[in-house]
């Protein structure tokens, strides 16, 4: 694979290939940052979202889920901020006319600058024995003045972040000469804040009707049923709400693939805490969500937390849990103490009160909250573009693997007769039956066997079981693993404790 570009169009176009992810509307042109799940994307979503929920509801006695409406009463979103202040620089180049999230360009900017220093490293690794990076990284004058670059320009730019400073943002463009990628031209506007809700009518007659918003994220949907869920659970602080749920941003710069659309899926655990142990449970909450990514198997250097220096007005602490997609490590998770902001506001604007009376201070607070929020189309292109693989074979050819964890794979085992005669269909039909009340299982009889067996690399399926001659003397059929192609036989009276022992 030449590169990191080549390997992601090559990713999205086996995604589509093999009936993960087709465009939305494609037969309309598709509609920007709109993506449909095929019949294996549903399924490895599915259990993307069965992961996180056992983990989070099954495993944890005092956390419980909800499923609250996408459609809120209106109050909701002035009362968390969003209608304020939920939103995006953008800037427009005049020349080409397309528009670009101001912090975007910069970031964009200062990975450049990154990539250039990687490159410096990647070469003198390859050129001495014993290299020493970190030494390196200190030494080198290259590279020392490029992190110089990146540290001056990070420091400025989270400055006028923090200050909301839209016309030093456009000057900072300006003075690192950044340039649209279409025209080549610097010739920007000026920088404008632009609100990411989508809004709608509630009510069959507009001039009546009141704007409702799509809800940007699920969390406010627990925030609003925190006294609900409390008093009919009988919870006990601390405690935690999950929620799986559709969440709609009118993002600027809607790009790579699913890492950034418009209308997207949020899986968000809010966790009540006691004043004052706010820090001890987002710690817990790090360390908890890190090990549910690192037990899927994907090398644990693929992930990286990100903590936030500069932090929102309601959180006291921030982190981020950034994976290594094929464009770089990016944000893949959010963990946030975010104190007791939103139940307040939601007090404030609500004239309720929404405070819990702990038996044991004998006290009644509004409870803390650290929240845990994660994409799960993020989730899913993460696990997705980590399991491509193009293998070189001893023969020369090429095989195309999807190695999912074989928890989350869509098939989990393909029964595959050798021939199409001699009493093998019917075979493997019955295996079928003793197979599919335990996990989903795909039935094969075209093309060649070795054909078939591709197109379940392809597709990510852990399993093939295949139906020969010696499946009708003895009851034993061969079981190939994917990732190794390694084959063996079992009894079909063991099969399914065999199979569901290496899921
Ligand atoms: P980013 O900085 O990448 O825009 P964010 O900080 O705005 O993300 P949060 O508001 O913290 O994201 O949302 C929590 C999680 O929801 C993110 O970690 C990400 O996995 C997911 N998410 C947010 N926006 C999108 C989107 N437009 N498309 C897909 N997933 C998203």
């Amino acid at each position: 694979m030449a590169n990191n570009e080549e390997l992601f169009k090559s990713i999205i176009s086996h995604a589509k290939e093999y009936g993960y992810i087709f465009p939305s509307s494609e037969i309309y042109d598709g509609l920007s940052a709109v993506y449909d799940y095929g019949q294996y994307g549903v399924e490895l979503k599915n259990n993307i979202k069965q992961y996180w929920w056992k983990a989070m509801v099954q495993y944890h006695e005092n956390i419980v889920g909800i499923d609250s409406a996408i459609f809120m009463h209106p109050t909701i979103w002035k009362a968390s901020g969003h209608v304020d202040a939920f939103n995006d620089p953008l800037i427009d180049n005049k020349d080409s006319k397309k528009r670009y999230r101001a912090d975007v360009l910069i970031e964009d900017h200062i990975q450049k600058i990154e990539d250039k220093i990687n490159k410096e490293v990647e070469k003198a690794k390859k050129r001495f024995e014993n290299f020493d990076e970190a030494l390196f990284r200190q030494t080198n004058p290259r590279v020392v003045e490029n992190q110089k670059k990146i540290d001056d320009i990070t420091a400025k730019y989270a400055d006028l972040m923090q200050r909301n400073d839209l016309a030093g943002l456009k000057q900072l463009i300006i003075d690192l000469e950044i340039a649209c990628p279409i025209s080549g031209t610097r010739n920007w506007t000026d920088v404008r804040q632009f609100n990411l809700m989508f809004s709608t009518q509630m009510g069959s007659v507009a001039e009546g009707a009141d704007t409702i918003y799509l809800r940007p994220e699920t969390a406010q949907g627990i925030f609003v049923n925190f006294l609900n869920v409390q008093k009919t659970g009988r919870m006990k602080v601390p405690f935690g709400i999950a929620q799986i749920g559709k969440a709609f941003r009118n993002e600027i710069v809607a790009r790579q693939f699913i890492f950034r659309m418009r209308e997207f899926e949020q899986m968000e655990m809010q966790f009540f805490v006691r004043p004052g142990e706010e820090l001890k449970w987002f710690e817990y909450w790090k360390a908890e969500r890190m090990k549910w990514h690192q037990a899927l198997g994907i090398a644990p250097e693929n992930y990286r937390f990100h903590d936030h220096e500069k932090l929102a007005h309601y959180a006291n602490a921030a982190t981020d849990i950034e994976f290594k997609f094929p464009f770089g490590f990016k944000e893949l998770e959010g963990i946030h103490s975010r104190t007791n902001y939103d139940l307040s506001r939601h007090e404030e604007f609500s004239g309720k009160k929404l405070r819990y009376f702990d038996p044991e201070t004998n006290e009644s607070y509004v409870p803390y909250v650290v929240e845990t929020s994660i994409g799960v189309d993020r989730m899913f292109l993460a696990v997705f573009s980590n399991a491509y693989c193009e293998e070189k074979l001893e023969d020369g050819s090429t095989r195309v693997v999807l190695r999912l964890p074989a928890m989350l794979a869509p098939i989990k085992a393909a029964v595959l007769p050798l021939v199409k005669k001699d009493g093998m269909p019917e075979k493997a039909r019955e295996i079928m039956d003793i197979l599919k009340p335990h996990f989903l299982c795909q039935y094969d009889e075209k093309d060649a066997i070795g054909r078939r067996y591709r197109r379940q690399d392809a597709i990510g399926t852990p399993f093939c079981i295949t139906v020969d001659n010696q499946t009708l003397e003895d009851n034993t059929v061969t079981v190939r693993e994917r990732d190794t192609m390694q084959q063996y036989r079992v009894s079909v009276d063991q099969l399914t404790g065999t199979l569901i022992g290496k899921m």
